[in-house]
């Protein structure tokens, strides 16, 4: 049986039941009802924990990177030995059977593990010198300061821990807000960090209204790094305030990930590779691969493959049935966008050839679903869905494909399946997004960057950028006294 935790913030290393603003309910998606209640803070409450920040930060950032290693690595440690409970969280907060919320603590264990470690090896660079006057130039990389940190519901444990392992392992302080619906996965993620010996007031956590605890946390003087991942319209609006401030800003945001399939690529496994990832965390993923496009020759043995893949796909209540590959949708309010784009679809715009309506019942979920031939202007080929929603359309030639492909303004992940070694190049030379990966889908790996481009955002998670996002580029030149 599982106990839903008791929430409380973290504000100056003190665990806090009451928010100043009241509080708010959180519910099971899989059967909509509340599993518990979240303290909302309040503008006081969010003053305090600026304040803890701003002074934790001179020692946090003062402490020998190899310390901060070491506390970063023992957080991976207790993050791995508590996921079995945590993943039943995360199934009961946001619907993840059970395996994809167990692998994304363990790849979140990676990321500190990895974050952590950079603390050891970022020394900064000497640049030779000019003259026989200059003794030495040296480039460092310097903690920025209090980091705001803003993470969604959908990876609520790996997206949380790509930003306080990067921040705390480059010296900075934080306050972490995650999503409303999905505060104990962040709870217990904070948990690690704390009993791992990040001290008080170098990690914060507070819950409550998005818009509130961002505006007062993006002006406040005292925070110098701002990070969010969620919704491109949200993240405009952030970087305008971020900018104002002059504050350094990262954005991952959402995408519209194409997937070009070369008629040289294998069928079988190209099919079972597009559609397992599809419909993982049933499409709420800024990387879902969203709009298919296919050589005409094996379009329609693609369609076919790829929608009997889709309806053969157990849905369901993951907490209750370890079978159930596909959960419900996070809230209400995506099932409804689901339902928005299905109206939208006929003729042109695209059919639906499985799927296409929620499913009866409690619970917030909608079929796994295939649509055949969507137009290029179609709602679905144009706006990212967010949802477990596949468009499939056929290409006559290869630079129509990347036309089509690099025709939106995101620009996070890009596919491609060939077996064509020039195809292979050629697309991974043209497709324009901040990864593109060529024969498999895994773009999320620990030592490599994850970031995109255009309406996809700017900057980078994990990899060696994970860590640099956090700091910032300092040159000390020294020259001979009296010379
Ligand atoms: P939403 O914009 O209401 O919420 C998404 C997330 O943004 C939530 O975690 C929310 O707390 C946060 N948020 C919203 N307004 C905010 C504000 N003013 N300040 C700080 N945080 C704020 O949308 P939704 O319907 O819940 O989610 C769907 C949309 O969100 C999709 O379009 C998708 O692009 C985007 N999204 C992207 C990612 C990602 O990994 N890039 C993850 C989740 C959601």
């Amino acid at each position: 049986m599982t106990t839903y935790p008791k929430l409380k913030m973290l504000i100056d290393g003190e665990w806090l039941a009451d928010g100043g603003d009241g509080s708010m309910s959180v519910s099971n998606p899989a059967t909509e009802q509340t599993i518990g209640e979240c303290p909302k803070v309040s503008n006081e409450q969010l003053e305090a924990a600026v304040s803890a920040a701003a002074e934790a930060f001179p020692k946090w950032a003062a402490t020998p990177g190899a310390e901060r290693h070491k506390i970063l690595r023992r957080a991976a440690e207790l993050l791995r030995e508590r996921s079995p409970e945590i993943a039943r969280i995360m199934t009961l907060e946001v619907g993840k059977p059970t395996e994809q919320a167990l692998a994304e603590i363990g790849s979140a264990a990676e990321i500190i593990d990895f974050l952590g470690e950079e603390a050891k090896r970022q020394g900064g660079r000497l640049v030779p010198v000019r003259g026989p006057n200059l003794l030495q130039q040296r480039v460092t990389q310097e903690p920025i300061g209090p980091a705001a940190l803003f993470t969604p519901w959908n990876f609520p444990v790996n997206l949380p821990a790509k930003k306080l392992a990067g921040a705390l392992a480059a010296g900075c302080s934080c306050v972490l807000k995650p999503a409303e619906t999905t505060p104990a996965c962040a709870q217990m993620l904070v948990e690690c960090f704390v009993d791992a010996g990040v001290p008080g007031g170098a990690i914060n956590l507070v819950y409550g209204d998005p818009a509130k605890i961002s505006e007062h946390l993006i002006k406040a003087r005292a925070m110098r790094k701002i990070s969010f991942t969620g919704s491109t319209a949200v993240g405009k609006q952030l970087g305008a305030m971020a900018a104002q401030g002059l504050k350094r800003f990262t954005a991952e945001l959402g995408g519209h990930a194409p997937v070009v399939i070369g008629k040289s690529a294998d069928l079988e496994r190209t099919v079972a590779a597009c559609a397992t990832t599809k419909f993982r965390n049933a499409g709420q993923v800024c990387v879902s691969p969203t709009r298919f496009l296919v050589a005409r020759d094996i379009y329609d043995q693609f369609v076919s493959n790829f929608a009997s893949y889709a309806s053969n796909l157990k849905v369901g209540d993951a907490s209750k049935d370890d079978s159930v590959a596909m959960g419900p949708l996070a809230h209400a309010g995506r099932v409804a966008a689901m339902q928005d784009l299905m109206g939208a679809l006929g003729g042109e715009k695209g059919e639906i050839v499985t799927g296409g309506a929620a499913v009866d019942g409690p619970g917030h979920f909608f079929q796994p679903t295939v649509v055949a031939g969507p137009s290029a202007d179609s709602q679905l080929m144009t706006q990212e869905p967010f949802g477990p929603v596949a468009g499939i359309v056929p290409y006559d030639d290869i630079e129509e494909a990347v036309r089509i492909a690099n025709s939106l303004r995101y620009g996070l992940a890009a596919y491609a399946f060939t077996a064509d070694l020039d195809e292979s190049h050629y697309l991974g030379n043209s497709l324009r997004a901040g990864m593109v990966a060529i024969n498999h889908f895994a773009v999320g790996s620990p030592e490599t960057p994850f970031g995109g481009i255009g309406d996809s955002g700017f900057g980078s998670e994990s990899g060696v950028e994970g860590y640099l996002g956090y700091t910032e580029t300092k040159l000390v030149t020294v020259a001979k006294s009296g010379g």
